[in-house]
């Protein structure tokens, strides 16, 4: 089958999952279709992998243990450089390809890849410094204590489709040079950018084993690998519900879970509205909202609701929905049916309980997918709603009022998530009072509930997730304190 890439013919691509060395195929024979949301061409075909296939993989980085832990923390560190120095000469060709695959604007596709290279060396940088304490002993007044870390052995990566470039950037890397071997299962929707990242780790030198990649259905490559007792550590970025599944099976094995959120943005009658306009704006229609960190919903207090809704509705009108790969593009399709589906329920949900669409609210026409979604503001949003109660993961900006502080507190926290919210004020001591009050991973300060950096925690509270990453927390996730009690005495 022919598609056109980059305004050239090209075959289909045959890609294949990389396990113990070797680039292979299911033992199934079984193959999937990666569809474009974009084009609603077919990009690749990919293996199917079956639960043997999982094994396989797990055992391969067993093995590979020893050929890790033979490099030095220099040898492993000259390793991520590596893989970063050999990506960046090819952002602009990934991020192409990564909007055909995921579908987000060409602008952001780039910023994505770009963003990969920071992530792997920062981190290689926070390996050099990661420090652990030592501590005289108190109880016993003859010791010393040493703290130190250690690999957790073999780990399990899980990942998600929307930022298929970043995700593995953050993690992958992470986990081996942490000392550790991975088995890494991106999601099926967007696996093309998955064998590209490992084809670099290839590239740059990884050994045999350290690094092996699984394609398939996360009921059966997901659930083996949290399953399965030779894997010692597992993380999970997804929904929460697949992180429940995941928590269920995985045993005593050290598990990090990244999931969903549904975040709050307050605009108090005192805030910049401009900004908290334009923060909004980037919050909601970012990779057309599918990001956990997305505003999911707007409280607005009373006194000034219906400036900041005239206001964002204006901002929303300038929202180009379009093709992704053009540079003008705000907006491109959404990733896949059943997201899109989620959306649909939310909005008929809210307007079935009186919720009123001031701007798109539906697909839209035209496009050479049905993927293609409106951006969306929809005013008059209460608690009781789906699309405030649930992560809706669209371009969609829903709308609630309150009228004191203590009942956006009550709304905001209203809800099982709880990863990052913002507040916009002018008054230094509303916004502290919020950020105490608020059960929420982060809180951002006058800026958009979308704020992310390389170096800072990132947690996600009740059921947005369990442990914490970014910076050198990644680092802590990938490996195990361990203590070594030296008793000092007179000679
Ligand atoms: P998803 O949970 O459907 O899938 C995530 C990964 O888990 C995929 O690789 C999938 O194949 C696999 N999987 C699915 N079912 C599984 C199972 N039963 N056992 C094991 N693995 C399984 O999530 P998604 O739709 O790909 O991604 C969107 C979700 O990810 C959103 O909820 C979003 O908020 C969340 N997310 C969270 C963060 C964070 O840092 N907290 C970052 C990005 C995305």
């Amino acid at each position: 089958m022919i598609i056109i890439f980059n305004g050239e013919e090209k075959m289909v691509e045959k890609l294949k999952m990389y396990i113990d060395g070797e680039w292979v195929d299911s033992v199934s024979g079984e193959t999937f279709e990666v569809k474009s949301p974009a084009t609603g061409q077919v990009l690749a075909v990919l293996p199917k992998a079956t639960v043997e296939d999982v094994k396989r993989a797990i055992d391969a980085a067993e093995e590979a243990q020893k050929r890790i832990l033979a490099l030095s923390i220099p040898e492993r560190v000259k390793l991520a450089y590596k893989v970063a120095e050999l990506i960046k000469p090819n952002i602009e060709q990934h991020a192409r390809e990564l909007t055909l695959e995921q579908g987000k604007p060409i602008r952001e596709s780039r910023a994505e890849v770009e963003d990969v290279i920071p992530n792997i060396t920062w981190n290689a940088e926070d390996l050099k410094r990661l420090e652990t304490p030592v501590l005289r002993g108190y109880a016993n007044p003859d010791m010393m204590y040493i703290v130190t870390r250690e690999p957790l052995g073999v780990v399990g990566i899980i990942t998600p489709w929307n930022y298929p470039w970043l995700m593995p950037a953050e993690y992958v890397m992470q986990a081996i040079i942490c000392g550790n071997s991975v088995v890494y299962k991106p999601a099926s929707y967007t696996p093309i950018s998955a064998v590209r990242f490992v084809e670099y780790l290839v590239k740059a030198g990884v050994p045999k084993g350290v690094i092996n990649l699984v394609t398939g259905p996360g009921e059966v490559v997901g659930q083996e690998l949290a399953r399965n007792e030779k894997v010692n550590g597992l993380l999970l970025v997804g929904e929460t519900t697949t992180g429940e599944q995941v928590a269920k099976v995985a045993g005593v094995k050290k598990v990090t879970l990244e999931l969903g959120g549904n975040g709050p943005m307050i605009v108090m009658d005192d805030a910049n509205i401009e900004k908290a306009v334009e923060d909004a704006a980037f919050g909601c229609y970012n990779n057309a909202g599918q990001v956990c960190c997305a505003t999911e919903r707007i409280l607005v207090h009373e006194k000034v609701h219906d400036k900041f809704v005239r206001m964002l509705v204006e901002r929303t009108k300038k929202v180009k929905l379009g093709d992704p790969l053009k540079e003008d593009t705000d907006l491109g399709p959404m990733n896949n049916e059943p997201v899109v589906q989620k959306v649909e329920r939310h909005i008929k949900d809210a307007v079935s309980k009186g919720a009123k669409i001031l701007f798109g609210g539906k697909r839209a026409e035209g496009f050479p997918t049905k993927l293609y979604f409106e951006p969306t503001v929809i005013d008059n949003v209460t608690p009781d709603m789906l699309i405030n109660k649930e992560e809706t993961f669209g371009p969609v900006a829903p709308i609630l009022t309150f009228s004191s502080i203590d009942e956006a507190i009550e709304i905001a926290n209203g809800t099982p998530y709880g990863l990052s919210s913002a507040i916009h004020t002018k008054d230094l001591n509303t916004a502290f009072y919020f950020a105490e009050k608020l059960k929420t991973g982060q809180v951002v300060i006058n800026g958009p509930v979308l704020l992310w950096d390389y170096h800072h925690p990132w947690v996600g509270v009740k059921k947005s997730g369990i442990g914490a990453v970014g910076g050198k927390w990644t680092l802590e996730a990938f490996t195990q304190l361990k203590t070594i009690l030296l008793r000092i005495a007179k000679p």
